[in-house]
């Protein structure tokens, strides 16, 4: 096969608040067709105001056919009981290791490589337009490089037995990953420690591999126990997929479709998309299940792009006397004050979710919310 490497750095940061928090990618093609790199590196332009780290990530991008109905798949790389790993015996994406320890554990290899199906009907524009029949290439890479960054287990069922990191590169074949693939010595990753089954309890917990395991892997009753992600899901762990029939690559390494349905604000890691439709931002689950494995996220995270604007809402809009802000899940201790465009505050920060704005000139006006670190930013009209 020709192929024609080729390099890119992206390095951004966000401009808001003066902050350079952003994290730079540099990414590997394998021949991707131009425009369609345009649409890679505007994921990645995404993701790297939302995840902070001071290692720039190394992603190989492969335009290959795939499989089935497969429009992409990735392979990440992995790291485990590296000094200041958080938990021993624990495979971590090496994007993630390399951000908590601050150095670059993987020197000369990619940290994860991505397939996009060459066959597939992609619309490559980074504007979320798709036609109807085609596929969302921003929104496809938008959700491969999650897995990149760790949002990835090691599940699998052969027969009734269920087995945390017994994965093999011949798992994938014909596709071979750019770096060595590691003996993964049947332990789970970081993302594995949180998945819960109602009934049996956490996957860790069980004989591995067994055939506990493997029912438990197609319960249906399969939950991510992370502190983080219970919090931002209004106390409740979030479903993940876990069908009545083991699908590898599927299974237990995404939020649960019917879940988060299309339209959801935590479609993105569920496991199907489908055609016309595009979706830009993570959602606040995946974010902070990202924050459960041990990513820091950037502070100001909630302004970065337009999907978090769906997630909180402003009514009434226009607005007269009273602005009232609400949010699908409830919020700690939320705090709320009024900037206008020129980022000067206009009514002081107050708790709650509703402020007075009488006494504001009429024109647009922003309003802050604030909770556990967290900020969005909702612009309004006063009228
Ligand atoms: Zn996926």
């Amino acid at each position: 096969m020709r192929w024609w490497p080729h390099t890119a750095v992206l390095l951004l940061a966000l401009g808001q608040s003066g902050r350079t928090c952003a994290t730079g990618f540099s990414i590997t093609y394998e021949n991707v067709p131009a425009d369609a790199q345009s649409a890679v590196a505007h994921a990645a332009d995404i993701w790297s105001g939302i995840v902070i780290s001071n290692v720039p990530i190394k992603v190989k991008v492969s335009w290959v056919p795939l499989f089935g109905s497969a429009l992409g798949l990735t392979l990440p790389n992995g790291r485990r009981d590296f000094a200041g790993a958080p938990e021993p015996l624990t495979w971590y994406a090496t994007a993630l290791a390399n951000s908590i320890t601050g150095t670059e554990l993987d020197p000369g290899e990619d940290d994860f490589d991505v397939f996009l199906d060459a066959t597939a009907d992609w619309y490559t524009g980074t504007d979320g337009m798709p036609g109807s029949g085609q596929f969302d290439l921003v929104s496809i890479v938008l959700h491969e490089f999650g897995h990149g960054l760790g949002f990835v287990g090691l599940s699998k069922k052969d027969g009734a037995i269920g087995s945390l990191g017994t994965l093999q590169a011949s798992d994938f074949a014909p596709l071979t990953t750019s770096f060595p693939w590691p003996q993964l010595d049947t332990l789970p990753s970081i993302f594995d420690r949180y998945l819960d089954q109602q009934q049996n309890g956490p996957f860790t917990l069980m004989d591995n591999p067994g055939t506990q395991l493997g029912s438990v892997m197609t319960s249906g009753q399969v939950y991510f126990n992370g502190p983080i992600a219970m919090a931002d899901n209004g106390g409740v762990a979030p479903r993940i997929y876990a069908p009545s029939t083991f699908a590898l690559g599927s299974s237990c390494v995404h939020l649960n479709e019917s879940t988060y349905p299309n339209g959801d604000p935590n479609e993105l890691m569920t496991p199907f998309s489908d055609p016309g439709h595009a979706d830009h931002w993570p959602g606040p689950i995946c974010i902070a299940m990202l924050q459960d494995i041990g990513w820091t996220i950037a502070p100001d995270v909630g302004i970065h792009g337009t999907a978090p604007l769906a997630a909180a809402t402003i009514y009434p809009d226009p607005a007269t006397e009273v602005v009232h802000l609400a949010t699908p899940t409830p919020m700690v201790a939320p705090r709320i004050r009024v900037i206008d465009l020129g980022g000067r505050e206009v009514v002081a920060a107050r708790s709650g979710m509703e402020t007075d704005v009488a006494s504001l000139s009429a024109g647009t006006y922003v309003l802050e919310l604030r909770s556990e670190g967290r900020s969005v930013h909702v612009p309004f009209i006063k009228r």
